[in-house]
């Protein structure tokens, strides 16, 4: 090991620039937060090789003047903000000055830029983290940048960029500035198509349900108003709550944040009305005193942290609780969820299968449910579900058959798929078609089963354990329930 040195200026100025920016979605990130800064009204964001090659973010904000130019790549240069107390008034997305910096010490930079106060504009351009020239051009008012060859100098980061992930990051990225701001039009273009476009016309709801894909029926608005904040959110209809949690969205203080506290306080609201495995849409828009809110803790300032936060979270919870309670059907409730909410893992799943003692009788409700008591509590099997699941899993040993079926596929969509997707859409493709002929054959719901069959397919399902816990396409094949949650749902203890 060497002594202790300082590293050369070029060292540090690459390292710093990587904790700011890591992908090209963060380069779009912060020029956007730029252009929003700079009032813009109208944005548009232009990838060539999913920002590989380069990233244009164009804006028609207040443009730069000619005596910033000089600092404008300068570390800790920044126009938003003077000293400390400024924190507590602060309403720009950034306040770091490091956005560009970063930048230009990760990729070529150039930028044409004319304030609204003067009648020309400046051409600037960077290299290796230099600016190498600067001069006058005549352009509109507003700000544009030019991102090449980014992380030239950094080879793994350039080897792992992938132009589907960074367009879909970029994609996902943008519509959630467009559900914060929604009077200003944004643009998102990928190698001169247009992928995206939000315009100035489309107010809240309607940029909502473009985004979600429901119809306007399906969403609506609450709000409360407190001492010291207020919320306004859109929620999705619980019959349209999603398997994702990609349509939640934050927005404190106009500034769109990842706080996990506040996801949960809201799905915690939700609750009665959500199924397993669904989760709620939404854009939650939080304004605080700004006193409260601390906005410094991040590089990428994604997070923030909020004084007395248990307090303002529990009333939040409670006024949308008051607010769902007088806008939505109580028969919306899923009033399963109380009686699984006590050990929902614990209900999903066959802890102990061999500690099972299946003595009958074996009831069937509706030819489709069959029911049995266990030693502790009681079975509830969904027959259908149960012996499809069977099924399938010894279909899938089947080798005669599987090599029919990848057979038959290979020759469907072998010139279809390009070589990386292939092997994925494969084996997909080959589970699909083994479940469709595992459903073809199980037992229906409906089928009347005589106390031997009941009795044979509970135990094939215990003795599965892991194997058996849902069907081939993800619903559950049965539920224990044991005497200790019944003890708990009828408050007997
Ligand atoms: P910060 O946003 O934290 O101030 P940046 O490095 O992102 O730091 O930007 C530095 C400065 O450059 C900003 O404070 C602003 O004055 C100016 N600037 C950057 N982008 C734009 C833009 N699109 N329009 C007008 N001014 C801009
Ligand atoms: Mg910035």
């Amino acid at each position: 090991m060497s002594h202790i040195h300082r590293l050369p200026p070029h060292v540090i100025n690459h390292i710093a620039a990587g904790e700011v920016i890591e992908q090209p979605v963060s380069v779009v990130k912060e020029l956007i937060e730029n252009a929003l800064d700079a009032g813009a009204s109208r944005i548009e964001v232009d990838l060539l090789h999913g920002g590989r090659e380069r990233i244009t973010v164009s804006d028609n904000g207040h443009g730069i003047e000619h005596t910033s130019v000089p600092l404008l790549f300068e570390r800790y240069a920044t126009s938003k903000f003077n000293d400390l107390n400024d924190f507590s008034t602060l309403k720009s997305l950034g306040f770091r000055g490091e956005a560009l910096f970063s930048i230009m010490n990760a990729a070529d930079v150039t930028v044409i830029s004319r304030s609204y106060r003067e009648p020309e504009g400046t051409w600037i351009r960077t290299h290796n983290g230099k600016v190498e020239e600067v001069r006058p051009i005549g352009c509109r008012v507003g700000t544009m940048f030019m991102i090449d060859h980014l992380f030239a100098q950094f080879p793994v980061r350039k080897l792992t960029m992938e132009v589907k992930k960074n367009t879909q990051q970029i994609k996902q990225l943008i519509s959630r500035y467009a559900l914060a701001y929604p009077a200003v039009s944004f643009v998102l273009k990928h190698n001169n198509t247009i992928l995206l476009a939000f315009f100035d016309q489309e107010d809240s709801v309607d940029r909502i349900v473009k985004h979600w894909e429901l119809p306007k029926t399906q969403v609506f608005e609450l709000s409360a108003t407190h001492d010291d904040w207020r919320f306004t959110t859109w929620l999705s209809h619980p019959k349209s709550f999603a398997t994702h949690k990609r349509h939640q969205l934050l927005v404190i203080n106009e500034r769109p944040v990842e706080m996990s506290a506040l996801h949960q306080t809201i799905e915690k609201s939700l609750k009665t009305f959500t199924h397993a495995g669904k989760h709620p849409q939404y854009v939650f828009l939080l304004e605080i005193a700004p006193q409260l809110l601390d906005v410094n803790i991040h590089p990428q300032k994604l997070t923030v942290t909020i004084a007395d936060q248990e307090r303002i979270f529990d009333e939040i919870c409670h006024r949308l609780e008051q607010a769902l309670e007088q806008i939505l059907p109580s028969e919306l409730r899923f009033s399963a969820d109380e009686l699984f909410s006590q050990s929902s893992s614990e209900t999903w799943s066959v802890k102990e299968p061999t500690a099972l003692y299946l003595a009958g009788p074996f009831i069937q409700l509706d030819n489709t449910f069959i029911i049995t008591p266990t030693q502790d509590g009681f079975l509830l099997i969904d027959q259908h579900a149960a012996d499809e699941r069977l099924w399938y899993n010894s279909l899938l040993q089947n080798k005669t058959l599987l090599s029919e079926v990848e057979q038959e596929i290979g020759i469907e969509c072998q010139q279809e798929l390009d070589d990386d997707v292939y092997q994925h859409s494969f084996e997909r493709e080959i589970n699909a078609r083994i479940a469709t002929i595992a459903c073809h054959q199980a037992i229906r719901a409906g089928q009347k089963l005589s106390q031997e069959e009941m009795r044979t397919l509970v135990q094939d399902v215990i003795d599965g354990g892991n194997e058996t816990l849902v069907c081939p396409h993800g619903r559950p094949t049965h539920i224990v329930i044991s005497k200790a949650q019944l003890e708990g749902v009828f408050r007997r203890r």
